[in-house]
């Protein structure tokens, strides 16, 4: 078992072997690191690696393999970096675990290197959104600053390159697994929802143990900044300690908010470190979802002290991230609404939950089923949507589910063929919104395909004369 104090012990020095697992953005930043650091590196995936980064590696002179691990070159590690998305139960991770070889995340590497501050972002849902906000209101600050994590490039790769003042960095529960002595100066945990179970053996207290991991070394003059109406994260709050100052938000004023809408619809942020207003209709991001993603974000920058002219400014310019609630054209008086990320029921709750009351969303669900329970969304689907129509190779669930509940529930069985539906059913003041609760493994490579190949066939429908 990897545990805290193995590695504490293990101290890194030049010659020291470290093995990494998995050759893509992180693995291959990692490597990077290593490499500079004088170590005595080594790369290995079991699947292939992308030609960019096999380059990238060979250059270096950085030894590595693919499409299979060589044991006998990783159990003689004296580290392991394990790429996030390699699950701890993988037989080769176990076995390094045995034999008690620490095993890391590439944050964790990295966070050794670098002095910078840290404003790191989790959550089941919004954590890109709130990490690219926050990113964008400290660039327009003029910091100088770096986005890692789940987004742009490797922590390890910048520490190694490019070192920033400021990191932004989104982790996932998965990267926070394997991370131990990483310390995060600004820790923000949005909320927690039933996601990605069966890699926590179904048990929901993993996966809350796992995203609080990014609170465990915070200091005193460290915050963490949370919303306080998610039962999950303030019941894990009670149950443990940190010593960190904390700035909960919520729509509506607690006795212990940092921020808050009031009466007159103004977004307050109210710290010891700075006061600040904005209107919320100021806020360039629409929902509530984003009500509370725009106040982590502006928590955060009130913390590092950015001018309010510029976070203002920020606040009320940021263009939004692809497949988010995305605008992607309008057709015959029909809005189109590219949402492929909402990949679980409650992200999709949020999209719906910013739709209009009365009746004219058309929804698009469906794809691969990560075990979803639909009531969450029912009520919202019943007031806010005419149709459903279901885009998938396995569409019984969906159909079984809402039939009776929506006037017309279609099943389809490709992109195009939802399309023409949806335009069929549609007529003018409605919305077609794909928000499909479901990874996207059954018709397309990935949700950023999904998304594209949606906005393209909106964008034909545009073109059309
Ligand atoms: P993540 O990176 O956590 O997957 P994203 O910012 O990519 O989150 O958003 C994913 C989906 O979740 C989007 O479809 C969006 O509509 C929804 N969403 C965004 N922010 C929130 C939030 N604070 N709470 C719930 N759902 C959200």
């Amino acid at each position: 078992m990897e545990t805290k104090e193995n590695i504490d012990n293990n101290i890194e020095t030049a010659g020291h072997r470290l093995v990494i697992l998995g050759g893509g953005e992180s693995g291959v930043g990692a490597a990077i690191l290593g490499k500079k650091l004088g170590m005595d590196v080594f790369l290995s995936d079991a699947g292939s690696i992308a030609p960019r980064y096999a380059d990238e590696l060979t250059r270096r002179g950085i030894p590595f393999e693919q499409e299979g691990h060589t044991e006998a070159l990783i159990l003689n590690a004296d580290e392991v970096v394990k790429s996030p998305g390699i699950p701890p139960t993988a037989p080769l991770v176990e076995k390094l675990s045995a034999q008690g070889t620490p095993v890391i995340s590439e944050i964790e590497l990295a966070g050794r290197h670098s002095d910078a501050k840290m404003v790191c972002i989790t959550g089941s849902n919004g954590k890109t959104t709130t990490t690219m906000l926050i990113y964008h209101i400290l660039r327009e600050a003029g910091l100088n600053v770096g986005l890692a994590g789940n987004v742009g490039k490797s922590l390890a790769w910048q520490v190694a390159e490019s070192d920033h003042d400021v990191y932004v960095v989104e982790l996932s529960s998965f990267q926070l697994e394997n991370m131990y002595r990483f310390h995060a100066n600004i820790a923000v945990i949005l909320n927690i929802t039933p996601d990605h179970l069966d890699r926590y053996n179904f048990e929901m207290q993993n996966y809350i143990n796992a995203k609080f991991r990014i609170l465990q070394n915070l200091t005193p003059t460290d915050a963490f900044i949370y919303w306080e109406d998610d039962p999950v994260i303030t019941a894990q709050l009670r149950r443990i300690e940190t010593e960190a100052r904390l700035y909960p938000f919520s729509e509506h004023r607690h006795e212990d908010s940092a921020a808050w809408v009031d009466a007159d619809g103004k977004v307050v942020f109210n710290t010891p470190e700075e006061d600040f207003e904005i209107l919320r209709t100021e806020l360039s991001l629409r929902g509530l979802h984003n009500l509370f993603n725009s106040m982590a974000a502006g928590l955060s920058a009130c913390l590092l002290d950015i001018r309010k002219d510029s976070l203002r400014r920020a606040l009320s310019n940021f263009e939004g991230v692809e497949h988010r609630l995305e605008f992607a054209g309008e057709k015959d008086g029909v809005r189109w609404i590219n949402d492929s990320k909402a990949t679980n029921v409650n992200s999709c709750w949020y999209a719906l939950e910013s739709m209009p009351d009365n009746k004219s969303t058309i929804l698009i669900l469906g794809g691969k089923d990560k075990g979803n329970d639909y009531s969450e969304i029912l009520p919202l689907v019943e007031k806010k949507v005419k149709a459903i129509v279901a885009m998938g190779l396995h569409n019984e669930k969906i159909v079984d589910f809402f039939n009776g509940h929506v006037d017309a529930v279609i099943s389809t069985g490709s992109l195009d063929e939802a399309v023409d539906t949806c335009r069929m059913l549609s007529e003018k003041g409605d919305t077609v919104l794909l928000s499909p609760c479901c990874a996207s493994f059954d018709l397309f490579k990935s949700y950023e395909d999904r998304g594209r190949q949606f906005k393209d066939a909106v964008r034909r429908l545009t073109d059309e004369k």
